[in-house]
């Protein structure tokens, strides 16, 4: 580094920015199956609403509603309603954020900020903790996880043990995991349910939708444990950038502390609102998305040159077979580069490709391109 921008914090100068979407060069991009989003746009009676919406409610010259209220009444309903127990939860229990992202970061502002926590993190797993830690300075404690992605239980128990400058204050989970699709199991949970108070416990939710399993009844009793959500996935939301954390009242108020006071433009909050309303709408894809999962899984699997595991969420996880670790990386980068130039984008993440479930059009695409660029 050159003296230009010496006042830049050494750690940002070695870190590179976040790019979703590898390259920048103009290719045509047919089959977008590398972030998960969902494959299609809303549906038009929704857009129609969010125009009108738009039109006759939204004014431009007024700041956003800060309190979040009714998005976040809406948001307690469903999360009440899809919790299938007696578990009720208020506006008390939610906090809204810019997309989920902006929550982890709030949260890691929250805990470890100023060398006072460590965070926790098994990989492969999603990369934004990594990376919104590192711009914060905070440090990352990594565990492998072991055969079928559960958990390392006793490296992370040790882990936990023997960091103390700063000691781990937060573990990330994820649930079904990203890029490998494998919800916690019983004991995965049992260990989380063991930590101590003194630790937060992140549980990210953002493939609930197509999971349909949730850790939100445990919320009652663990004053340490916080639930994320997202509208960018099966919501189709993704462009609004949604997202919202679920928690005991105390917890929710300091992560209200930490966000900017004007963090979600009207209009957003406004089209997660009809989203929840209209929910009817958008959850038949869900459903198609996860018979898609299971109709290709199998054909994938029988391709023969791929270890494919199974999913909870609404993409699929691979790994090469009978390839060395060390070639490993450049096939599967190879791979990923004739995919895209053959139209279909996936991502090389964790030692693997992850690949997002599209439109059965788009699947039979990756199947037939997978074929043809394994070799
Ligand atoms: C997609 C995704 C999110 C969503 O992030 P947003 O900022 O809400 O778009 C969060 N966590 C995981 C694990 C994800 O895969």
């Amino acid at each position: 580094m050159s003296d230009r921008l010496s006042f830049i914090r050494s750690e940002l100068a070695q870190l590179a920015a976040y790019t979703p979407h590898p390259g920048g060069e103009s290719v045509t991009i047919v089959d977008r199956l590398d972030t998960n989003e969902s494959p299609l746009d809303l549906p038009p009676e929704i857009k129609s609403k969010l125009a009108w919406a738009y039109q006759q409610e939204i004014e431009a010259n007024r700041y956003p509603d800060s309190s979040h209220y009714e998005l976040k009444s809406a948001i307690a309903e469903y999360v009440t309603e899809s919790a299938k127990l007696n578990d009720n939860f208020s506006t008390a229990n939610i906090s809204v954020g810019n997309g989920s992202d902006e929550l982890i970061r709030s949260l890691l502002i929250a805990t470890c900020l100023g060398a006072e926590g460590s965070i926790l993190v098994a990989t492969p797993t999603f990369s934004m903790y990594g990376i919104l830690a590192k711009t914060l300075g905070i440090p990352i404690v990594t565990v492998s996880r072991q055969k079928d992605f559960v958990l390392n239980l006793d490296a992370a128990q040790q882990a936990i043990e023997q960091t103390n400058n700063p000691p781990v204050r937060v573990v990330f989970v994820v649930h079904p995991n990203s890029p490998t699709g494998n919800a916690l199991r019983t004991q995965e949970l049992d260990w989380l349910k063991s930590l101590p108070e003194d630790i937060l416990v992140i549980v990210d939710e953002a493939y609930f939708e197509f999971s349909q399993t949730s850790v939100v009844s445990e919320l009652a009793q663990r004053s340490n444990w916080i639930v994320l959500r997202t509208f960018s996935k099966a919501f189709r939301l993704a462009t609004h950038r949604v997202g919202y954390a679920i928690a005991n009242p105390e917890l929710i108020k300091v992560l209200e502390k930490v966000r900017l006071p004007y963090n979600l433009p009207s209009f957003s909050q406004i089209a997660a609102k009809i989203a929840l309303q209209q929910r009817q709408l958008l959850f038949p894809l869900v459903n198609q998305t996860i018979e898609e999962r299971e109709r290709i899984y199998p054909i994938l699997q029988a391709n023969g040159a791929f270890e494919v595991w199974p999913s909870q969420a609404n993409f699929l996880y691979l790994r090469l077979k009978n390839i060395s670790n060390e070639r490993q990386e450049e096939a599967l980068a190879d791979i990923t580069k004739n995919l895209k130039a053959a139209g279909t984008l996936i991502r090389h993440t964790g030692g693997g490709l992850r690949i997002t479930i599209g439109t059965p059009e788009e699947n039979n695409h990756t199947i037939t391109r997978l074929a043809a660029v394994q070799s």
